[in-house]
């Protein structure tokens, strides 16, 4: 008797103590979730007095915590601390003013509260019945979004055409999702892939082909970096000839190295005539286009099977949201087999929320607002950097992507951005265009305002003085400092 009443008092210990080390309740909750809140808000306020680019050296998080998780559950505070010790440090601070590296991406209040909604409701949408108002508010804000970008009605859903949107996690899902389609469609394995040559397109093409297991083939681009259509004509016929099929072409809206345009106006009727899906992918400038002095750069749209952009890149929408539109829901459908399947997870987060929340909150005329402030911002950049003799700009600037490098040697650019990762002041990335080294300067973040734009420009002019540059040798960039979307620029010498 006497031992059972021990174990008794033991196992009520042990699972008292449990409770109170480990479950978070809601009343614990209320009050962590409200200084997490004030966390993030101190952080965003503040971010712009942190090195923006982390002073770590690769692995330097393994010797900070250890080797396995813990057998014993450990308090809230402790878990804080070590994001203040360990995390913070290894911190990229992509929402920083002074990140002008990759492309944005985006982030709003509104969104990120919609995002903590969403994790709150903890619904997985996969069907109508799964989570109702998830599958119906995701249509309904692809077509508000859709109508924003003035696409044709045969994209939106609520209209008597055969499209509809849906959004998938990122450009490089919905470019697999189009080219499947596309595959299936054509049901056959005799097949050939077209895209614009690397690194004009986004790498996640070339590797939507792998996964595909179809053949790819490079497009030429002309000498604004854009695929013209008597290009791709001349290897339709030379794979024809050859006994491939043609089947899919994917045509980029905003290159990822200059923010370039292919020519869909040229290319849609060629890929129609042809019975070619082309795909359009706009991951970056696709925001742009809901300001009627940009949508222009959309036109041509209409020839297109499917078209898709990153709200998560500038529409203040945060990661992960990328819009996608076919023009034929069934062929998105038919690709893979189970109706009502837009994409390849079966589970789908309620990701419509944060656009839902985004659009009213700033309203249309807040957004386009918002895009107009950072084309202008480039365009300040632009001007700075061609009043500079030492300088040149390397590609049109059309959004707020600025490509430009000192004239002279490729070392000596390198060196300028080694330079400036070192110091961490600005975070920029490079890219290659017509074989130069050439520096990328992406207006981003939400709070950037000219004076960051200035402030930049001022710490690069000071470091291109030939006082503090290294003219000569063989500096070469950190592999980590430099988008592998980008470039292949290893020099035979690594
Ligand atoms: N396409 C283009 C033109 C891009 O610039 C990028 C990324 O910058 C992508 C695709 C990949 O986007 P995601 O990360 O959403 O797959």
């Amino acid at each position: 008797m006497t031992v059972f009443v021990c174990v008794c008092v033991c196992v009520c210990v042990c699972v008292c103590s449990l409770n109170s080390r480990v479950t978070m309740d809601a009343a614990e909750f209320r009050r962590r979730g409200k200084e997490m809140v004030d966390f993030v808000a101190d952080y965003l306020e503040n971010i712009e007095h942190r090195r923006v680019y982390p002073d770590v050296e690769p692995g330097y998080l393994r010797s900070m915590i250890p080797s396995e998780a813990p057998l014993e559950p450990e308090s809230y505070e402790d878990v804080l601390k070590d994001v203040d010790r360990v995390i913070m440090p290894g911190i990229t601070h992509w929402q920083s003013p002074h990140f002008h590296a990759y492309f944005p991406s985006a982030s709003s209040y509104p969104a990120l509260l919609a995002d903590m909604l969403c994790g709150g409701l903890g619904c997985i949408g996969f069907t109508w019945a799964a989570s109702p108002a998830c599958t119906e508010l995701e249509t309904v804000m692809l077509d508000w979004l859709g109508k924003m970008l003035q696409l044709p009605e045969d994209f939106l859903a609520g209209t008597k055409g055969q499209g509809g949107g849906v959004i998938q996690g990122t450009a490089s899902e919905a470019t697999l999702m189009a080219l499947l389609a596309a595959r299936c469609k054509a049901k056959t394995i005799t097949l050939n892939l077209w895209s614009s040559p690397l690194p004009q397109a986004h790498s996640s093409v070339e590797r939507a082909g792998l996964i595909g297991g179809v053949g790819i083939r490079m497009v030429a681009t002309d000498e604004h970096f854009s695929v013209r259509a008597e290009t791709l004509e001349k290897m339709v016929a030379e794979d024809k000839a050859a006994g491939f099929i043609p089947f899919f072409f994917c045509a980029t809206l905003g290159t990822t190295p200059s923010c370039a345009f292919d020519k869909i106006t040229e290319l849609g009727p060629l890929c129609n005539a042809e019975n070619i899906w082309m795909h359009i992918d706009a991951a970056y400038a696709g925001s742009s286009f809901i300001c009627p002095e940009f949508r222009p750069l959309l036109d041509g749209v209409e020839f297109a099977d499917s078209f898709n952009f990153n709200p998560h890149k500038w529409l203040l929408v945060n990661f992960d949201c990328s819009a996608m539109w076919v023009k034929k829901r069934t062929d998105l459908i038919g690709a893979f087999k189970l109706d009502p399947h837009w994409g390849i997870p079966l589970g789908r987060r309620f990701r419509s929320l944060k656009l839902w929340f985004v659009f009213r909150m700033y309203g249309q005329s807040g957004l386009q607002a918002y895009i107009r402030k950072h084309v202008e911002l480039a365009k300040v950049f632009e001007t700075m950097v061609k009043k500079d003799k030492r300088f040149e700009i390397c590609a049109e600037v059309v959004l707020g992507l600025v490509c430009f490098r000192l004239k002279g040697s490729d070392e000596l650019n390198e060196a300028l951005l080694k330079e400036m990762t070192h110091l961490g002041r600005i975070h920029l990335v490079p890219c290659k265009l017509r074989g130069r080294f050439v520096l990328r300067f992406a207006v981003c973040g939400r709070t950037t305002e000219l004076r960051h734009v200035q402030e930049a420009w001022t710490h690069i002019t000071e470091l291109s003085s030939e006082q503090t540059l290294p003219m000569s040798g063989t500096l070469l960039m950190q592999k980590s400092s430099v988008t592998q979307d980008l470039i292949i620029y290893i020099r035979p010498s690594c």
